[in-house]
């Protein structure tokens, strides 16, 4: 199922749109491994064509499985756009591409999908996490290591 709306039939009267893309094709291209993206992207679109251009509005929201970039800590999150909306011109230099009097809002969703996706994932904004577990591990490291010669030692020892 497409994000793709016949004009012919908006023509008649507005469209709503509502349901799920599957993340492939939404094609977000983006390869970050704080953030993944598996789940489908919810739509609620309300599409209706104007004098030379087709208004669609809703509501766009793409669940998300991050890992916090501070603490490394996992968690959900998700992009919600709710006042979200797309003006597509039919006419002049910037009208959009139709296919067989269809136009496609995926570029669109996909495009502001994008320009919200989380760059530097963080489980809180006040995460101070790496910090403290990086003193925490070093420490912890520190007591493994001490640990292992001891052992080893002790094997030693016995022999
Ligand atoms: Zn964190």
């Amino acid at each position: 199922m497409s994000l793709s709306v016949n004009l012919r039939l908006l023509a008649e009267q507005g469209l709503q749109l509502k349901g799920e893309l599957p993340v492939v094709e939404l094609d977000l291209g983006v390869a970050d491994d704080l953030v993944r993206t598996e789940k489908p992207l919810k739509y609620d679109l309300s599409v209706e064509l104007l004098h030379d251009a087709v208004l669609a509005t809703g509501s766009l929201a793409l669940p998300l499985d991050c890992e916090c970039g501070r603490c490394l800590k996992k968690f959900k999150t998700q992009i919600q756009l709710t006042g979200w909306a797309a003006h597509l011109p039919l006419e002049g230099e910037d009208k959009v591409s139709m296919d067989n009097d269809c136009v496609d809002l995926t570029p669109f969703v996909r495009e502001d999908i994008l320009l919200n996706f989380p760059q530097h994932p963080l489980c809180n904004a006040e995460c101070a996490g790496l910090k403290k577990k990086n003193k925490a591990s070093e420490t912890e490291t520190l007591e493994a290591t001490k640990s292992a010669i001891w052992s080893e030692l002790d094997k030693l020892k016995l022999k």
